[in-house]
């Protein structure tokens, strides 16, 4: 059989499902929200957790937030084929409460076999969660739109979609955030 990238992350999910962990997660969500977009992405975007809409459909980033995410990709030329999104933590927390730090701790060597499958040039943390399970340490209001290096991985810190729902400065920061972003892919090809 031909092992493809799709079949790797395919793989991945099966093992990730019988693995049964957090199984109180697990019991309250409708399914496990495990990624989508292109294998072969050059960017990967990483929320938090799915929310109800994408417990609902098993995609991420499908609810109000995904919908500012998908307008934030058209503003750079992009559309949700182009990349890979997917989340920390993989099963909808109860009431969408914040990810606990064992959860996180949890969904984190599957999402670094992802990555390492997919072995995107840049990674995109959404959201101050995402940022701190891969640059401890770091505040998202002072590293926002900061490409950074890191174990030989460059990353970008942005704020989360969601935060600018409700909030047109925090808007303009994602949209600006945002614009950079085909700049430092430029320079990282
Ligand atoms: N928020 C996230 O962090 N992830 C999703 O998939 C949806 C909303």
């Amino acid at each position: 059989m031909v092992t493809t990238k799709q079949s790797e992350l395919d793989k991945i999910k099966r093992t990730l499902i019988e693995s049964h962990i957090t199984p109180d997660l697990a019991a309250g969500a409708t399914q496990l929200v495990f990624g989508e977009g292109s294998p072969d992405a050059d960017i990967v975007f990483i929320g938090e957790a799915p929310g109800k809409n994408e417990d609902l459909t098993g995609k991420p980033f499908v609810g109000a937030a995904g919908k500012f995410l998908d307008e934030l990709l058209k503003i750079i030329g992009l559309n949700r084929e182009d990349v890979y999104i997917t989340n920390i933590v993989k099963y909808r927390p109860p009431n969408n409460r914040d990810p606990l730090p064992l959860e996180k701790e949890a969904f984190l060597p599957y999402l670094m076999e992802q990555l390492e499958v997919i072995k995107p040039k840049l990674i995109v943390t959404l959201g101050r969660h995402s940022l701190n399970c891969f640059l401890p340490g770091l505040q998202i209001s002072s590293c926002h739109g900061r490409p950074k290096r890191y174990q030989g991985q460059v990353y970008l810190p942005l704020f989360h979609p969601a935060a600018a729902l409700y909030n047109g400065s925090m808007r303009q920061v994602l949209i600006e955030d945002f614009e950079l972003i085909p700049n430092i892919l430029s320079k990282l090809n």
